[in-house]
């Protein structure tokens, strides 16, 4: 059989491992135990309510996530957060939110804010084009702050931070919507975490949101139900109908990264061996694959990369897809080629790409 999923290397939705879509489509057609569809089952039923409490006593134990925090899953995509995050933290404030400006989410995230209250971009990428992340010296953080923001990985560009930013007395909010269970993340030090599940844990239709209770306590009254995070907390993620079709991938997800995986510890490890194997394509390729990114800022997640004209660009990505590699072209606002390696992603399906690349390379080097 030939396994397509293994040559999913779009940006999103990403891939899904082998063993986790068959539990799927068993479940589908019938739960096991429950004898209904998961197309079907209330939101109100006890097996539901057990799907949540699971899904949030994994990804506590796969974060070593402290009991200050609450987990909730919620709808609208890490996009919703753009908005829910400054409704929470800066409506009626004076002092402005810091907001790095990275990438092209982060990009996305800035002016919602800005509806919010005052925001202060700490740094900059836009004007080189994306190309890198800023160094420690490069950023002067306020103490008097609501809250720094900053996106993890920049999937569109493939810039991911390899450091935890900011300052302890200032609340840290992060997107970690491509890198989310990708890595240890030392969840601790963020007071909010924001990830939706299509990217590294699940199917689309579910967002991630791990926020540190004493944030709540300063939240503005009169927002709307749906948009106060403490409305969530008190119905345990069913404020509204979940989906809890997607919530229940995301479960079955976070059960192959314990058991199978055996932690985010090790899931870095594989997919840092993922990366590593098409960088050093790219090094030792003379400059045929030109990586996008300065080499320090480097994603595990997103390796962007051009070819010497649009032309050869085409064509590479023609072939790519004709030889059952699916998904490299880059996001619509780069172009390039952008491989994603996302945590279902496996070595060998990794070193097939990097065997095709090789063998592109040689054929169409004079060609260049
Ligand atoms: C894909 C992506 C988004 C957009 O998420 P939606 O769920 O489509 O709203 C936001 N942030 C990051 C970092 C992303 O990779």
């Amino acid at each position: 059989m030939n396994l397509r999923n293994q040559l999913n290397f779009s940006g999103g939705p990403g891939v899904l491992p082998e063993s986790v879509l068959r539990q799927v489509q068993e479940a589908i057609v019938e739960v096991p135990g429950v004898g209904l569809s998961i197309l079907g089952i209330s939101h109100r039923s006890d097996w539901f309510t057990g799907v949540v409490a699971e899904l949030e006593a994994n990804i506590r134990a796969l974060l070593a996530l402290p009991q200050d925090y609450h987990v909730l899953f919620l709808q609208g995509g890490a996009t919703q957060q753009f908005s829910m995050v400054p409704m929470t933290l800066l409506r009626g404030r004076t002092q402005a939110a810091e907001y790095l400006h990275t990438g092209y989410w982060s990009g996305k995230a800035i002016p919602e804010a800005g509806r919010e209250g005052p925001v202060r971009v700490v740094w900059s990428g836009e004007d080189e084009g994306f190309r890198r992340l800023p160094g420690e010296d490069e950023l002067a953080f306020a103490a008097d702050a609501p809250y720094i923001h900053y996106v993890s990985n920049e999937t569109v560009e493939g810039l991911q931070f390899h450091r935890v930013l900011g300052r302890d007395d200032v609340p840290r909010v992060c997107d970690m919507s491509s890198d989310f269970l990708s890595r240890p993340c030392e969840a601790e030090r963020f007071s909010l975490i924001y990830a939706h599940a299509q990217k590294n844990i699940g199917p689309a239709g579910m967002t991630v949101v791990l926020i540190r209770d004493e944030l709540l306590a300063k939240a503005p009254d009169g927002l709307h139900g749906f948009l106060d995070y403490r409305k969530h907390v008190e119905a345990h993620s069913t404020y509204n109908t979940p989906p809890v079709f997607a919530i229940y991938v995301v479960l079955l997800m976070t059960r192959w990264l314990l058991d199978e995986v055996g932690g985010v510890e090790r899931m870095g490890e594989i997919n840092r061996g993922k990366a590593a194997a098409l960088y050093e394509l790219l090094d030792r390729s003379e400059g045929f694959y030109k990586g996008r990114v300065a080499p320090n800022d480097r994603s595990t997640m997103n390796v962007t990369f051009r070819l010497a004209t649009p032309k050869l660009e085409a064509r590479f990505l023609e072939q790519a897809l004709s030889a059952g590699f699916y998904g490299l072209s880059g996001h619509r606002s780069t172009g390039g080629v952008r491989a994603s390696l996302y945590n279902a992603m496996t070595l060998p399906a990794v070193e097939n790409l990097v065997d095709f690349m090789e063998t592109f390379k040689r054929s169409h080097q004079t060609a260049a």
